[in-house]
């Protein structure tokens, strides 16, 4: 056994996934991503017995809440700006290869589109989504939503 297993129950609490705040329903997210991704002070107090849900609402102040509703943690627990909470350009969309709202702007109507591209990195196995990306999950989904919203404006 090394240093970091602890020894634990896999019976874990039925966890609740409509966020705290807004009531939206959130998605639960692996605890690598939140490890990755919060700040000392906040990872300081985490759970690892508790399941972690991601709030998606771009209206909503709520990163991560426990399922169990003990806890939830901001933008500002977090140590990169969390899209889609943070509407700046400088935001990234995809995490891992670094493609910011205002990179995926300049890019429109050139030959080989971001999404092309991130797709071509995510099926050699570069993109590390789980452990850059808040939400946790491939970015494709976001950035090709992203770039069909800025097409029709
Ligand atoms: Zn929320």
């Amino acid at each position: 056994m090394d240093c970091c297993t602890v020894s634990k129950n896999n019976t874990k609490e039925v966890a609740i996934t409509e966020c705290p705040s807004c009531n939206e329903e959130g998605k639960t997210v692996q605890l690598i991503t939140i490890k990755s991704l919060l700040i000392a002070s906040a990872l300081e107090i985490i759970e690892p017995e508790n399941s972690y849900v991601f709030c998606s609402n771009a209206a909503c102040s709520i990163v991560y809440f426990s399922g169990n509703h003990s806890q939830t943690f901001m933008e500002n627990d977090l140590k990169v700006p969390v899209y889609p909470k943070n509407q700046g350009a400088d935001v990234p969309v995809c995490y891992c290869f670094n493609w910011t709202r205002e990179r995926l702007i300049h890019s429109i109507g050139t030959n080989q589109g971001p999404s092309h591209q991130i797709k071509v990195h995510v099926q050699a196995g570069r993109c590390g989504c789980e452990v850059n990306n808040p939400q946790g999950t491939c970015c494709l989904g976001n950035v090709n939503a992203f770039l069909r919203s800025i097409k029709e404006v």
